[in-house]
Formats: C-alpha cells, structure tokens, sequence
C-alpha cells in the first residue's frame, strides 16, 4: 500500500474511541503507572491544528491545500476546559505541559490559556514546567506577553540558516530573518533555556546542520540548545521514506568532526534527547532519534488533541474522546464530575502498552500498521 493511500485521522470525522464512564465514586491514586510500568508525568496539548507553515514532512501542501477542512471553532477544547482537564492531569501526576499544534501562536489569545495554565499548582504547592513549541513566525510578536503571561520557556523549529533552504522548507517562502528574530525575542523576554529544533531530511537540510551548529554556539554560547530530530513516520500525508532519514549518530559525527563532543546525562527520566556537550564548554546539543533508536521504555508522555481526543501515542491509530465526557449530559443526566474525568483518564493511562518506535521495524516488515494514522499538525509534536 502507499503511503498516500492511507487516510490522515482528522479527515474521516472521527470523534475517537468512546472512553467508559467511571462510577461516581470511583478514585485513582495520584501515581498512574502504565501497563509497561511508565509513569504519566507529560501533557502535549494541540490548540489548533491551523498552521502558517506548509513543511513538507509535516504538512505537504498538496494535501493541506485550500480544500482541506479544518476543525471548525466550535469543536475546539475551550481554554476553560483545557484548563480543568489540565489540572486533573496535574492531579495524577503531571508536571510537564506543552502547549502545540499546529501552530500555537495562531491560536487567539493564547497568553490567556497559559495565564490558566500557569496558575495551577502541584499538590506540594508548585508551580508546572509550562512551554510551547512554536515555528517562530510570530514570536517576535507575541515573546513578551507569553512570558508575562506565565510561560517558562519555549522551543522553537527551524530546519535551516540559508534562507533558501528555510523557504523551500517551510513551503510558504517565510524567511529565515523573522524566526530568528523571535529567538532573539524570546531570549529578551526571559523565555529561557530556548530549545531550537531542527529535523534533518537527508538531501533537503542536512548540510544546514554545521552552519547551525556554528550560529547558535557563536551568538548564544550555552542559552540555546540546538536537537535534532530524526525525520518521523508520523502522519499518513508526508510520504516518509526511510532512505530521507539521516541517523542522529551520522549527524553527531559530522558535528564532532569540527566540533569535539563528549555525552552528558539525561537530566530528567523520560527525556527524549540524548545530550552531547561541546568538549570547549561552549553549551550543547541533542539528538532526538525517535527512528533508529527508540526511546518507548520510559516514555510519559500523552497528547490531547485540539478536538478533546487522548492519544496514549504519538503514533497512535484512534484517539479516545475525552470531549464527550466533557461537554456531554452522562445516561444519569448528569455532566461527569472532576472525579470521574480523573478515574476515566487514570484507566486509559493504566491500560497503556504503547511502544510504536520500538515496534517499527517489525510492523514495516508485516505489512504496515493499519490504513489510518493520526497528523502531527493535528496531535501535536
Ligand atoms: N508548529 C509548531 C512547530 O513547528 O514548532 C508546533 C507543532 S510541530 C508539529 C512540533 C514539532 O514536530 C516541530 O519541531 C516539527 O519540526 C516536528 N515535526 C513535524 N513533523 C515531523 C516529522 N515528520 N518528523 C520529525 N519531526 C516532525
Ligand atoms: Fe506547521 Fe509546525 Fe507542522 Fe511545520 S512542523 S507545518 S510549522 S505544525
Ligand atoms: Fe512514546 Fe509512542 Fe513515541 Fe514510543 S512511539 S516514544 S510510546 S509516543
């Protein structure tokens, strides 16, 4: 089958699995361990699943093209009932929230949801590790308010320095200049430590990855930290080709050629970046090699989709439709309580088992995993 056959998830209407009502007295602890023993501690949020971008490997223009149907406003989580789902998350343990897309920044009043977002606490009293991943387009805009608004830090894509490359990356002729200027921004703004993300498409930007690594470790030092991430499968639309994928030891060969590094520990459990710093002190980089060296075992990470759906997998089929919970009167008549949307969330936590990178390989060799995946534009990165 080809990769063009398969049907992107948002395009079949799809509300998602329905996810069982709990009995109102039903409880869950405050630690939820998956089936492969994980613990939930990540929250990826999509609030839109617009984007001013059109980057191939994630949203190829001739499928996102102006006949495509984007959710319309009404089926979009509120800030409001993000808000509450996040707090009952913060509740069974999360401590990371990252807001996505989409782009994020083209969401309206965005710096309203992260006023919510950053008030919540943690039982000890603390505040959450609140960021967002964003293209750059409009930071330079919207740094200051974000931060004022509460957000920590922020991760900012960019696959290229050359601003051809940049322009045929992105799709829409968007120039470098602009999303560097929103990394100046953010950096002004306190948005700190800034992640920069690059994905490597062998023959698109790999030979960006040098003339990367030489402006950020000259303009920032150590207050940017540059990842690269292997070109993903994700999605049904990219026509992903193994072939494209240039594997992050290759990548951290050449940048060792010229710039000598040496391997750091993982800062936190679950972290998907393996650290190298440069040998000089002069900061670091990661790699993120989802591809050819998966990193399921202590994934704690769930996505919430811009419609309400769970997804336990970035590569999952079918999401779980926690917006029905929500929004809709249960057979009792009434709408769930907290309770019960914590107990509904914790059992489909509990049921987790999976392992998608980890499994890759077997499933390419046994006629791939099903004709339907779900878009990164559309769970979020
Ligand atoms: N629009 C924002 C951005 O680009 O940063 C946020 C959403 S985007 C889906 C999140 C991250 O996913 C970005 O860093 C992007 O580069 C990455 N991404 C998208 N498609 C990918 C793919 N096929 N393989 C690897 N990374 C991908
Ligand atoms: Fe848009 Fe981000 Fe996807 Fe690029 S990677 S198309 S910027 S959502
Ligand atoms: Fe986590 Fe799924 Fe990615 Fe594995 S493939 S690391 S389980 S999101």
């Amino acid at each position: 089958m080809s990769e063009r056959n398969i049907i992107a998830i948002h395009d079949v209407g799809s509300r998602g699995l329905a996810m069982p009502v709990p009995a109102p007295a039903e409880r869950v602890g405050a630690v939820q361990h998956d089936r492969l023993g994980r613990v939930l501690h990540d929250l990826r949020i999509s609030v839109t699943d617009r984007c001013n971008f059109r980057c191939s490997y994630c949203m190829p223009k001739e499928v996102f093209d102006k006949n495509h149907r984007f959710l319309p406003q009404q089926q979009l989580l509120t800030f409001e009932e993000i808000t509450r789902v996040a707090r009952l998350f913060v509740e069974l343990g999360v401590r990371k929230i990252r807001l996505t897309g989409g782009e994020p920044l083209l969401r309206r009043h965005i710096e309203d949801l992260v006023a919510q977002l950053a008030a919540l606490r943690t039982p000890e009293g603390e505040g959450l590790d609140l960021t967002l991943t964003t293209n750059g387009s409009l930071l330079a805009r919207k740094a200051l308010a974000l931060r004022q608004a509460g957000l920590r830090r922020v991760t900012v894509s960019l696959d290229a320095m050359d601003d051809a490359i940049f322009r045929r990356m992105n799709d829409v002729d968007f120039p470098v200049a602009a999303v560097l200027d929103g990394i100046e921004a953010a950096r002004e703004a306190g948005l700190g430590p800034i992640k920069v993300n690059m994905v490597v498409k062998r023959g698109s930007n790999d030979h960006e990855i040098l003339p990367m690594v030489r402006h950020f470790r000259e303009r920032y030092s150590g207050a940017v930290v540059l990842r690269f991430i292997e070109y993903m499968d994700v999605g049904a639309t990219n026509g992903w080709r193994m072939d494209e994928v240039l594997p992050s030891d290759e990548v951290r060969r050449r940048i060792d050629a010229e710039y000598p590094l040496v391997p750091l520990e993982a800062a936190q459990p679950g972290e998907t970046a393996q650290r190298w710093a440069f040998a000089d002190g002069r900061g670091e980089v990661g790699f993120i090699s989802s591809v050819t060296q998966a990193f399921c075992g202590d994934c704690n990470r769930i996505r919430l989709s811009t419609e309400g759906q769970l997804f336990t997998c970035l590569f999952a089929e079918r999401g779980h439709d926690l917006r029905s919970l929500l929004r809709e009167a249960q057979p009792d008549g009434q709408r769930c309580s907290d309770g019960q949307l914590a107990a509904a969330i914790g059992r489909l936590w509990a049921g987790r088992s999976d392992r998608y990178s980890e499994l890759r390989a077997q499933l390419a060799s046994t006629a791939g995993r099903g004709t339907r995946r779900v878009e990164m534009s559309y769970i979020g990165g």
